[in-house]
């Protein structure tokens, strides 16, 4: 019932000919694939570049980020209504780069996630907890936080253009993934608390990706998960063969 979506967050890497060369390699291997939503989110100065390059194929663009003020004295920043402009049609937002080097908190998060559907963007909506909390046992706890003060006045209508992606902190850029088992708990658990924020039908339809140190060797097991819709893959987005195998993981 859920498409699965598979998004490659590229961070802050590749240059715009690199950018164009990793996405023409992306659309020539997995372009025309139709059963799963695929995402790209370069930097921003590439962005405008590689949504010329997608158009007419599968791959939809993401920002990294925006501000949630459309236009006005907001030096250094970018709109949602600007990267609309630019060929954007998600953004994702609350990654734990953004909370941990950026010191965003749930309210700034909130506050930009708002901005982001009021323009008409998707977005995707990155929880997780560290290590230091999954050792202390405020898994849950910390996700149910980060769910409630980040979907904080989000329209029930809006859900639908809201994709949230499980990230432990811990498995981000670290080599080490959570098992299937241990990604489904969360999952399920995140499940539960959109049914409780919104309703039972909207937490069925809700994709929930899974994030942190996909590759193609693990993609399987993660995948096979009943509560898991997709991945959000970092590091291994940047190779061709690699997102392409993730992309086509097998069930
Ligand atoms: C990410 O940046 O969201 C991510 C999950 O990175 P990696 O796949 O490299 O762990």
């Amino acid at each position: 019932m859920r498409k699965p979506m598979v998004a490659g967050n590229w961070k802050l890497h590749k240059t715009i000919p690199e950018a164009l060369e990793l996405v023409e390699g992306l659309k020539k291997d997995v372009g025309d694939k139709q059963d799963v939503d695929i995402v790209v989110a370069p930097v921003f100065t590439a962005l405008n570049a590689v949504a010329k390059a997608v158009k007419g194929s599968n791959i939809a663009i993401a920002a990294q980020n925006c501000y949630f003020e459309n236009s006005g004295a907001f030096t250094g920043e970018v709109s949602p209504a600007l990267l609309k402009d630019a060929g954007c049609s998600r953004v994702i937002l609350g990654h734990s780069e953004r909370r941990q080097i950026f010191g965003e908190n749930d309210d700034l998060i909130n506050r930009k996630i708002k901005a982001v559907l009021a323009e008409g963007l998707d977005v995707i909506f990155c929880i997780g907890e560290t290590l230091e909390e999954r050792d202390s046992e405020q898994t849950m706890e910390v996700l149910r936080r980060q769910v409630v003060e980040g979907l904080k006045g989000v329209a029930a209508e809006d859900m639908q253009k809201v994709v949230i992606a499980y990230e432990p902190v811990w498995a981000i850029g670290t080599g080490k993934t959570a098992s299937g088992d241990q990604a489904q708990e969360a999952h399920s658990f995140v499940r539960g608390m959109v049914s409780g924020i919104f309703n039972p039908d909207i937490a069925a339809q809700t994709r929930i990706l899974y994030g942190g140190s996909v590759k193609p060797d693990n993609v399987d097991e993660l995948m096979a998960q009943d509560d898991i819709d997709g991945t959000l893959v970092g590091g291994a987005s940047l190779k061709v063969a690699d997102f392409a195998r993730i992309v086509r993981f097998e069930k």
